[in-house]
């Protein structure tokens, strides 16, 4: 896969980058293992104000950052603003709280015959961060903003279409004050990351991508005895029972099954609904995603905009056009419009498919694209049974105004966030991270700020 920028609106080949040599590729890891030594030394005070001072670019260079995400992966200029403002919060986040996430915790000495007894978090070193196009800032800095105030360094291996999402990323903590090597881009291709995973100086690797790439990662970094978070896949269950306030929750559904234009790991992709109340949620839902505004990216009034890449559109359509041989029904959408003059446009129309069954693809594979699929259960229990019958278990939502069956609910549902009543989303304060073949380990709040430190116990004599 070429090294480019190609807007998904137009199909066109914006820029085209080299990759980096074996011995540029060196002297970065060398540099990264340096500011490692160099941020260690470094005080919480020192990180939390250069992580501030990083907040202030996003949020100063937010109109000129999102254009270029909207550019690179076709995400609506709106929700691209909104992303980098995100990833300010966080860092902003980083910067208040993660020194108490990682002061010293105490323990009772005299039950360990110690004069002084306690566990110590240590930044592990230097992190290779391997991460997707779908949020092109928002992925990376939800990893960089914890680990560099942790005291880590940060290698930064970005999918191979959003180039200019990650130089950027690769300029901005320097430019906030960081050791100039702390958090660096690598212009490599898939190829080279068991290498990079295999440097002695490089202590651990995080994932966010696909099935397939966890697989591939989590190989290596077993191979290599490297610790290891593998962010993946989902194909996230969002069940409507009978109390649930159906407009609201076909409402929801519409967005979080659309938003990023349908290529989201925690998008809601399964839509079970109990009998008593399918068919006027299905009429609620059929409405608000044929109502939906596709089109350019760059325009305000666009809500969906194209797929990022012409592959992830043709895997859409097929696995639609498996599902309708095989019986589905199409509720809305179902046929992509043609292409643009320089074979660019690749737009997929929100779609509601119904009657699917385990014997059509899209019952088992995560669809990367505003297509919903509909199930018809006879009871709460059914409903969970279809919830977790996948082997992903990332995000969840139930809609219900059943204070007990939200509960049961909730203990039942195989996936690492339930949301009740409300969107899967992810915030700074909350973990975020799946189980099953969604991954390993957890991002975000206290403990995604510890996964790459040492745990170090210290025991002294009274
Ligand atoms: P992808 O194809 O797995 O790519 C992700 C990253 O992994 C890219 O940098 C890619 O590099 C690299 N990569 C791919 N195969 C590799 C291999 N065999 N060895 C080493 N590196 C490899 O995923 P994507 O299409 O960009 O993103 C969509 C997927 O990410 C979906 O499955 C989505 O659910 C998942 N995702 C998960 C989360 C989460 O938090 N759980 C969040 C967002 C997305 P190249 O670009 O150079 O191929």
């Amino acid at each position: 896969m070429p090294i480019a920028t190609v807007n998904p609106a137009t199909g066109r080949t914006e820029r085209v980058f080299e990759e980096l040599t074996e011995a540029e590729l060196e002297q970065r890891i060398a540099a990264a293992a340096e500011a490692a030594r160099l941020l260690r030394r470094t005080s919480f005070a020192d990180r939390a104000r250069w992580l501030r001072a990083a907040a202030d670019l996003l949020d100063a260079e937010r109109d000129e950052i999102a254009a270029t995400m909207t550019r690179e992966m076709g995400k609506t200029l709106a929700s691209a603003r909104a992303e980098a403002a995100k990833c300010a919060t966080a860092c902003r986040f980083y910067a208040e709280h993660g020194g108490r996430f990682l002061a010293d915790e105490p323990a009772d000495a005299a039950a360990v015959g110690a004069g002084r007894a306690l566990a110590r978090y240590e930044p592990l070193g230097v992190v290779l961060a391997v991460m997707p196009w779908n949020f092109p800032l928002w992925q990376a800095v939800r990893f960089a903003a914890p680990a560099l105030l942790a005291g880590n360094a940060g290698l930064l291996k970005h999918a191979s279409n959003v180039p200019q999402s990650a130089l950027y990323l690769g300029g901005l903590f320097a430019r906030a004050g960081f050791p100039e090597a702390a958090f660096q881009a690598l212009l490599i291709g898939a190829a080279r990351v068991d290498a990079v995973v295999a440097d002695p100086r490089v202590a651990a690797v995080t994932l966010t991508g696909s099935e397939g790439a966890g697989r591939a990662i989590g190989a290596s970094a077993g191979r290599h005895l490297k610790k290891a978070v593998l962010e993946l896949g989902g194909s996230d269950p969002f069940l409507v029972l009978p109390s649930a306030d159906l407009a609201r929750a076909a409402e929801v559904a519409t967005v979080a099954r659309t938003q990023n234009n349908g290529q989201s790991c925690i998008a809601a992709k399964r839509f079970i609904v109990h009998d008593a109340v399918y068919d006027e949620f299905a009429a609620h839902f059929v409405a608000s995603m044929s109502a939906l505004v596709v089109g350019d990216p760059m325009l305000p009034e666009t809500q969906v905009g194209p797929l990022a890449t012409r592959q992830g559109r043709d895997e859409v359509e097929e696995l639609v056009a498996d599902a309708v041989a095989k019986g589905a029904k199409v509720l809305c959408g179902g046929e992509r419009p043609g292409e643009g003059e320089e074979g660019g446009g690749w737009y997929y129309p929100p779609t509601v498919l119904a009657d699917v069954t385990p014997e059509m693809k899209v019952f088992h594979e995560e669809l990367f694209g505003p297509v919903a699929v509909l199930f018809r259960v006879a009871s709460a229990d059914e409903a969970l049974e279809v919830a977790n019958a996948t082997r992903f278990g990332l995000g969840s939502a139930v809609w219900t105004r059943d204070e007990r069956e939200a509960e049961l609910c909730t203990a039942a549902l195989e996936a690492g966030a339930v949301f009740v009543n409300g969107m899967t989303t992810s915030y700074p304060e909350l973990p975020f991270g799946g189980i099953k073949a969604s991954g390993f380990g957890r991002e975000l709040s206290e403990h995604g700020i510890r996964e790459f430190c040492n745990v170090k116990t210290v025991w002294a004599a009274a």
